[in-house]
């Protein structure tokens, strides 16, 4: 039976850089060894890394002055070394959930963290952005709860944000859609998401921001160390790395993130206007503008919350993968990341459709 794989992370990923990958696993670029047993140092890996950094460049358009870094310790590491490196004082941060809360609780450990706004199940607007912070972070994608900042809410923020650094954690919706890159002096994100296997973090990194803190950092996690080494100060993880590449030449090839932007809004329009529109299930975000597209979350409406086992089998059976939500939010969610396709989601739309007309 045919698997639709929605789940939250580690997660889908193209199945043709699945295939590409394992026949590396087996003999890398026809070199008769395996890529888990070459040197990072030969010839023939700095290729890989070299690629990957470019074609991120190429794709989200990454302006002069940045590097794209692929160092280990996923984004949870990245809540503790963006303090070390950028905060002297205070930062402000944006709470729209776990993840946030998780950055929060390091970054207090380095100086004074005001939240400007906490809300879970929408994009906040009201808040007030310290001008003597050293700097400003926000989640894009709320991946539990499945909220999810609008282009618009991004502008806004822009906007008001001044002169403060903008920080974001975009784990769960980096390359699904444009992004204005020059508004940020980081981005970072757990590549497991939309990118690659665990193992690999991505850095968008201005090199203007590093530098300014009087601390002392330890080296690995100072991002200049991870800049002047192009991340390969230690061995890097190459089997993530190889398979970035892979995904973004893909994403390449495809059209790029104008492609996967059009597709990701048609697979959420499908899937969201399905639960909107249901008679058994509907949606845990009511505002619209706030909803994710990676991470759509629903839940049976009160009258049939007992028909959860049941439906949940019933996916099952049609092949529906990691479609369980949170266990803090409870229901389901159906993660759409960049390599489900509409395919993919029309299968759950049916499999929703078929388990209403048997009540
Ligand atoms: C998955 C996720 C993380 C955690 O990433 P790790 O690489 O496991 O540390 C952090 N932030 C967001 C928004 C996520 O979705």
């Amino acid at each position: 039976m045919k698997k639709y794989n929605f789940n939250a992370g580690p997660s889908i990923l193209p199945q043709e850089v699945i295939k590409q990958t394992a026949e590396a696993v087996i003999d890398f670029q026809g070199e008769g060894l395996s890529l888990l047993e070459i040197s990072h140092r030969a010839k023939y890996f700095q290729p890989v890394m070299d690629e990957a950094e470019a074609l991120m460049k190429e794709l989200l358009n990454i302006p002069e002055g940045y590097r794209v870094l692929f160092i280990g310790g996923g984004a949870s590491l990245q809540f503790c070394m963006l303090p070390y490196n950028l905060m002297e004082n205070k930062a402000a941060y944006v709470n729209t959930g776990v993840w946030s809360k998780k950055a929060i609780k390091e970054a207090k450990a380095f100086g004074e963290v005001v939240e400007l706004a906490t809300s879970t199940n929408s994009i906040p607007t009201d808040y007030t952005i310290p001008q003597d912070c050293d700097y400003l972070h926000i989640t894009t994608n709320n991946t539990i709860f499945g909220t999810e900042w609008s282009n618009s809410k991004l502008e806004e923020l822009y906007k008001k944000k001044g002169t403060v650094r903008l920080v974001a954690d975009m784990s769960s919706d980096i390359l699904s859609r444009p992004i204005d890159v020059s508004q940020y002096d980081i981005i970072y994100g757990g590549a497991q998401k939309n990118l690659a296997p665990a193992g690999v973090t991505f850095v968008i990194v201005k090199e203007e921001c590093l530098g300014h803190v009087s601390r002392h950092i330890p080296t690995m996690l100072d991002y200049r160390t991870h800049t002047e080494n192009g991340s390969m100060f230690n061995t890097p993880p190459v089997l993530p790395v190889y398979t970035a590449m892979l995904t973004l030449r893909w994403l390449k090839a495809n059209g790029g993130v104008q492609w996967i932007d059009a597709r990701n809004k048609a697979k959420a329009d499908l899937l969201y206007s399905c639960i909107d529109n249901s008679k058994l299930f509907m949606p845990t975000i009511t505002e619209v503008e706030d909803r994710s597209r990676m991470n759509i979350c629903f839940v049976l409406k009160p009258q049939y919350e007992d028909l959860f086992d049941e439906f949940f089998k019933f996916a099952s059976a049609r092949g529906m993968v990691g479609i369980k939500g949170h266990r803090l939010v409870g229901g389901f969610r159906a993660s759409c990341y960049n390599a489900m396709d509409i395919e993919g989601v029309q299968a759950l739309v049916d499999t929703i459709h078929e388990f209403e007309k048997l009540h």
